[in-house]
């Protein structure tokens, strides 16, 4: 029987587990699908404190990590696929073969990319379709590149790509930007990429192909359609919480995003959450951390309140 049990292992899953395991609860961590979280996939990191020169993404959650295996964590390369929070101990099925039982549960599994659900798209996801720059970037050296996207995801995404492609195309369905001021400054700065508003993707080509070799554009103003020819085609249009296997177990708001209630407590007594799985608003590496420690602090003083 565990303490605690942490789902995720980007920032609010492991700095859970530091809060935790210095609090000598032996914590488990399941890693999950993506290791690491969406910092895994990023580049550089410029506004996490104490960095002033910034420190690579990759980078600054495998040091949390080690801090929190440093104070008693383990962390098991394993997803959850089944939960039973009816009644504590709570059981979890790991990886569809194996159940554990734990007395506290945070929920720190994150969200995962938003695709545009395109059929066309879906079939060349891994042959020119990607949703990760970092991951896949250094295969279109100077090639065509296109971002879908007008939040700071896309940006960050459009100037790293810029390092390979030959050219940059970002397209955006709005003639305004959700991303930040500095981020949109920086790619409008940058002369390999081309900005196309009030655009949208009808379709990639070539499923029959097998590869990416272009796109179909509509401008949703005009009503023109017209095609670009394209190698890399990266979607940053947001992300979609990984809240699937709590059904209807845990408050759910109708994206699936866990819904508070207060502090870093869900519905049901004994589970907390933290970071992007419950937060739509700040989604940061920071405000992640600090609900991951804001849900450690919780689960303590639970297991202490039950006499643990
Ligand atoms: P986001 O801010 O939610 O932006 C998503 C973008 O995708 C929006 O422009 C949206 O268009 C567009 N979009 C959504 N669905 C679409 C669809 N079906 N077809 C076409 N376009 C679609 O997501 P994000 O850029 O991933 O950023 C998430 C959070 O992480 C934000 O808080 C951001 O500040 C943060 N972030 C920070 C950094 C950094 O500071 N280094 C880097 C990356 C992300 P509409 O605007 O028209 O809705």
């Amino acid at each position: 029987m565990h303490n605690v049990v942490i789902i995720g292992s980007g920032c609010a899953g492991n700095t859970a587990a530091i809060y935790t395991s210095r609090a000598n609860l032996q914590p488990l961590v399941l890693m999950g699908k993506e290791v690491g979280g969406q910092l895994s996939l990023t580049t550089l990191v410029e506004n996490f404190p104490g960095f002033p020169e910034g420190i690579d993404g990759p980078v600054l959650v495998q040091r949390m990590r080690e801090q929190a295996e440093h104070f008693g964590t383990t962390y098991r390369n394993a997803e959850v696929t089944k939960a039973d929070l009816s009644k504590r101990p709570f059981r979890l099925e790991i990886d569809g073969e194996e159940w554990i039982e734990t007395r506290t549960l945070i929920v720190a599994s994150g969200a995962s990319a938003r695709w545009l659900g395109l059929p066309s798209e879906q079939k060349l996801i891994g042959k020119g379709v990607s949703s990760c720059a970092t991951c896949d970037g250094f295969f279109y050296r100077g090639k065509q590149i296109m971002v879908i996207g007008g939040g700071d995801s896309a940006m960050e995404e459009a100037n790293f790509l810029t390092r390979f492609g030959q050219k940059v195309t970002l397209v955006h369905r709005r003639d305004e930007f959700r991303a930040s001021k500095i981020m949109l400054d920086r790619v409008r700065a940058n002369p390999k990429i081309e900005m196309l508003t009030n655009t949208v993707v009808d379709e990639v080509m070539d499923p029959a192909k097998d590869i990416v070799t272009g796109v179909k554009l509509r401008n949703i103003q005009t009503g023109e359609t017209y095609e670009r020819q394209v190698e890399g085609f990266f979607v940053a249009i947001g992300h979609i919480p990984n809240t699937r296997v709590f059904g209807n177990q845990l408050d759910l708001d109708p994206d699936g995003y866990i819904v508070s209630h207060g502090g870093a407590r869900t519905n049901i007594t004994g589970v907390f959450y933290a970071g992007d799985v419950q937060d739509r608003t700040y989604r940061q590496a920071i405000t992640a951390s600090g609900a991951g420690c804001m849900a450690a602090i919780e689960a303590e003083r639970f297991l202490e309140h039950e006499g643990h």
